[in-house]
């Protein structure tokens, strides 16, 4: 396995190449944390761990939400952080972040919403866009308007939003359970993510 086999597809080149350049898209055999086998591993924590490579993935990100009259840009903890303050550096604008609380969605640290404010929701992977529903419902009944949702990268097939979704790179990762891994059945070994092969 090496960074430079991966093989997607994705409408962002540049995101893309700087997934793979930081480890952060990788191609090979994995046991997943919930024990499926997988031939592709997401982190995007690889690649927002280095401020400039976030800085640069995040502005492209913030570019496609340039038509729009944003007042602050909002993500949900953990993976939002980081790209919610990015996306908000490049477009000049407040980022704030929700976290739940015995499971809910909430805004704190003094946090808040005012009716009427024009958001822009941003997480960094979207899978089934749960996360992003509850913070959207959350912003939404607090009376602001959320405008659009933006992603690093889209792991669904089609938009899980109503609103307007914007990603950089769409990767669609297939997985099996071990019994029906069709690497295990070639007799390879799934490692962990992170931890490195032949170790
Ligand atoms: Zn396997």
């Amino acid at each position: 396995m090496s960074a430079t086999d991966v093989e997607t597809r994705g409408e962002d080149v540049d995101l893309q190449e700087r997934l793979v350049r930081c480890e952060a898209l990788l191609q090979g055999h994995f046991q997943l944390t919930s024990g499926r086998h997988s031939d592709r591993y997401i982190q995007c924590a690889k690649l927002l761990c280095h401020p400039r490579e976030a800085e640069a993935a995040c502005a492209a990100l913030a570019a496609r939400f340039a038509d729009l009259d944003v007042d602050v840009v909002v993500g949900p903890a953990m993976g939002g952080i980081v790209v919610a303050h990015e996306v908000a550096r490049a477009m000049g604008l407040p980022a704030l972040f929700t976290e739940r609380q015995n499971g809910e969605m909430t805004l704190r640290r003094g946090f808040r919403v005012e009716p009427g404010q024009r958001i822009v929701v941003v997480e960094d992977v979207v899978t089934t866009g749960g996360s992003v529903k509850e913070v959207i419902a959350l912003l939404t009944a607090a009376g602001a308007e959320v405008l659009a949702v933006g992603s690093l990268v889209c792991r669904a097939p089609s938009s899980p939003f109503e609103q307007r979704f914007e990603s950089l790179f769409q990767i669609q990762v297939d997985s099996w359970d071990p019994e029906s891994c069709p690497l295990c059945a070639q007799g390879g070994t799934a490692i962990k993510p992170g931890s490195r092969p032949g170790a």
